[in-house]
């Protein structure tokens, strides 16, 4: 096979101990689905680009996941979404944060790529840019998910007993999707997309929309990063990675590794990443209890999971 996709719906996943096996098929079906919508696009020739938009599509409008339709609620009780591309050949990149209206953040920052001399675009300004773009827009209901406003006040309670953001638990910190693809002409692309952390303050920016820290796509890798996006941020863990790859010639999978279970940690960060490089090798680590995620390799081999 000349092409690999590799998605992933976010670290933070249900405790293994708690998950029921209706939850577990309902996660699974969602990860296949999305990989599947990106694969069928890369056995057609298309773009990395378009695969990654694709799969990140499915999973935001699945709300399983924390993007788009399902994604957590900030501390004044809204959602305020986040997504990036890049396309590694180009290096173009467009990312949004702050969005409460886009139906799919993903292609509203595809549209700020293609469309914007600019990189990111945030707030009223991004979901007016949508409109312009005729880009879907709904209600901010629609996003809105019983389970996600539960967490929310869960988490507002634990706060105002005295409990500190960083000691939340797995499932409330963390949640994000990604795809990232290797095209059958050589092209790598990355997207990612998320509500960020359950209880965040309004107007927080994580990893996702910066780049280089939750994502980013070159022409020898693209990575997609789930986790404490702060700690993201500050190792610029998408970049490292790539570094890596770049200037030591380590295999991805060591990088990948030393990235998530060497610098992340040292900075006490949680979670994890996917990656694929140019030849279509696969990385999907993570230092948490699990990490939904799914892949097909250049080899043809195919990946289904959540814990180790
Ligand atoms: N990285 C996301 C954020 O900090 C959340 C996550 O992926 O867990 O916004």
């Amino acid at each position: 096979m000349l092409y690999a996709l590799a998605i992933h719906g976010g670290a933070g996943a249900i405790r293994r101990a708690e998950i029921t096996p209706d939850q577990e098929a309902a996660l699974r079906a969602g990860l296949n689905e999305a990989l599947d919508f990106g694969l069928t696009l890369l056995a057609a020739g298309r773009s990395a680009l378009d695969a990654v938009e694709a799969a990140v599509v499915a999973l935001e409008n699945n709300p399983l996941f924390n993007a788009g339709r399902g994604a957590v609620f900030n501390d004044e009780g809204f959602i305020e979404l986040e997504a990036a591309v890049m396309d590694g050949t180009t290096r173009a990149a467009g990312t949004v944060t702050g969005v409460r209206r886009a139906r799919n953040p993903v292609k509203l920052a595809r549209a700020v790529m293609e469309h914007t001399p600019h990189v990111t675009l945030g707030f009223a300004a991004a979901d007016a840019f949508a409109e312009k773009m005729n880009l879907e827009l709904v209600e901010p209901s629609y996003f809105y998910t019983q389970k996600r406003w539960d967490a929310l006040q869960g988490e507002l309670q634990r706060m105002r007993e005295g409990g500190s953001p960083d000691t939340a638990s797995e499932q409330t910190k963390h949640g994000t999707v990604g795809a990232v693809a290797l095209d059958s002409h050589g092209r790598l692309a990355a997207a990612t997309s998320t509500g960020g952390r359950t209880a965040k303050m309004a107007g927080r920016i994580g990893d996702t929309p910066v780049i280089g820290a939750g994502t980013w796509a070159d022409e020898l890798v693209a990575v997609s990063g789930t986790g404490h996006g702060e700690m993201f941020i500050r190792c610029a863990a998408a970049h490292e990675l790539a570094s890596r790859v770049r200037y030591t010639g380590q295999p991805l999978s060591d990088a990948a590794d030393e990235v998530v279970h060497g610098q992340l940690l040292e900075l006490g960060g949680s979670g994890g990443l996917i990656a694929v490089d140019w030849r279509g090798n696969v990385a999907m680590p993570f230092n948490c209890e699990g990490m939904y995620r799914a892949a097909v390799d250049a080899a043809g081999s195919r990946t289904v999971a959540i814990y180790r």
